[in-house]
């Protein structure tokens, strides 16, 4: 039998989704020229499989590629609706061709090879890292970049989920409001243990996705989605006769504060949700994956480690932390805890928060607007619970699981 020669190559990325799709983009943005590049994945990531949703500074890297952007986001709740000028940023909608079109292009500059199959055990001996793949090849690679999914390091004190599906609705007469998105509507059935909202992302006013998002512990039934989104759109007073499902989208994001590993070993370095870009307080990770994106080329342009800042400052994973269990353990409902940050802050302020990119100070004014009295106490569980897992062997922590997808739909 012959054993094939190891490839031999300066970065491999373990994982082509999301994470590696803006690093490609971004070396290319940066002019990395002279690296061998291998991606390494059993799925070859095309077309339309997710949508992100982010807001941030017009841009012009990332505006070419929009679907849709918005100055103006409604906030909804039982007792109010709120319209958030958002300047000078803007809520803004990427879906995924455009960003997998955009790495192919990069992908073939820079001269990748592509390896479609699964990567399986790193062997990382400070200086290369083998690689062993699925397909019985090896690589050996100077720095690996990993974006496999992976759950955390161990069991967090909070484990929730963001779980969700949308329709994407086309609409045979006008329909939809295209100036403005529909951020957060808290007027759905709020379940019994965690939060609910519903929102809407006009491209046009006859198209939109709609979707329905649950934070808490545990996934829906496929028929529990589908009541839940038609209860959604039965809301907006939406009439199912004139609107027809076009593609349906799915996904499990996890919120939790148990700890990703950034930095598995000297040579691997962890990206995208699995390197802990998630946002543990709200699932979006879109801004983080793109700010260690560009972290990552600007430092292999200058010829310096490819390893990015942390995806969140350490306060910001400990406020989440408080936040998460706030909201778990029932001393703070969801629709109010977003609605006073809303209420109490201005609409730039809190996004710039989420995004973990705000000053000490506004994260005081930020705190200060939430309920006092369960977020004492959320802080004092906290803490409590932290001294205790010090003091006891630590748990693994549970596989994200699969989304539910009905019969024959899209992911
Ligand atoms: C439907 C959906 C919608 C989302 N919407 C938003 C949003 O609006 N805003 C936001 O901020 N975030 C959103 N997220 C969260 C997050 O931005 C995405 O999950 C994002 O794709 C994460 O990128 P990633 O590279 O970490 O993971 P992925 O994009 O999932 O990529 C992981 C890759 O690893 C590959 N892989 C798996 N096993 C192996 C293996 N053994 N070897 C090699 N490769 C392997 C997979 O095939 C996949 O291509 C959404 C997530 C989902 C699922």
């Amino acid at each position: 039998m012959t054993v094939a020669a190891p490839l031999d190559v300066d970065l491999a990325l373990l994982g082509g989704g999301g994470a590696a799709s803006l690093l490609l983009a971004a070396l290319d943005r940066h002019g990395v020229r002279d690296l061998r590049i291998a991606v390494v994945d059993p799925v070859r990531r095309r077309g339309q499989d997710r949508t992100w949703a982010f807001w941030g500074q017009p841009d012009v890297d990332l505006d070419p590629l929009l679907s849709a952007s918005w100055q103006q986001v409604e906030v909804a709740t039982a007792a109010r609706r709120r319209l958030l000028d958002l300047t000078p940023l803007r809520y803004a909608m990427l879906r995924s061709g455009p960003v997998y079109d955009r790495a192919a292009v990069a992908a073939r500059r820079l001269d990748v090879t592509r390896i479609v199959a699964p990567a399986g055990t790193l062997t990382d001996d400070g200086t290369q890292v083998v690689v062993r793949v699925g397909d019985g090849q090896t690589v050996r690679a100077g720095w690996v970049l990993d974006s496999r999914p992976r759950p955390p390091a161990r069991a967090g004190r909070t484990t929730w989920l963001q779980h969700f599906r949308g329709w994407w609705l086309e609409a045979d007469r006008p329909t939809f409001d295209a100036a403005r998105a529909v951020l957060m509507d808290f007027r759905t059935p709020q379940p019994p243990r965690g939060v609910s909202f519903g929102y809407v992302l006009p491209v046009s006013d006859r198209y939109a996705l709609v979707e329905y998002t649950e934070l808490s512990p545990v996934l829906l039934s496929d028929a529990g989605y589908d009541a839940a989104l038609a209860g959604y759109r039965d809301l907006l007073g939406l009439d199912p006769a004139g609107l027809r499902v076009r593609e349906v989208e799915n996904g499990v994001i996890p919120m939790t504060d148990a700890p990703f590993t950034p930095r598995p070993s000297p040579r691997v370095v962890r990206l995208g949700t699995a390197g802990g870009a998630t946002r543990p307080s709200t699932g979006f990770t879109f801004s983080a994956m793109y700010r260690q994106a560009d972290q990552v080329a600007r430092a292999l342009a200058a010829g310096r480690a490819p390893v990015p800042a942390a995806a969140y400052p350490r306060r910001h994973r400990w406020m989440d932390a408080v936040a998460l269990r706030a909201l778990d353990r029932g001393g703070v409902g969801g629709p109010e805890f977003f609605d006073r940050l809303f209420d109490r802050n201005p609409a730039e302020r809190v996004l710039r928060f989420l995004d973990g990119v705000t000053t000490p100070a506004e994260e005081v004014a930020i705190m200060n607007s939430t309920r006092l009295l369960p977020m004492i106490a959320a802080t004092a569980g906290d803490a409590a619970h932290r001294v205790r897992d010090r003091l006891r062997p630590s748990r693994p922590a549970p596989a994200i699981p699969a989304a539910v997808t009905g019969a024959g739909r899209s992911g």
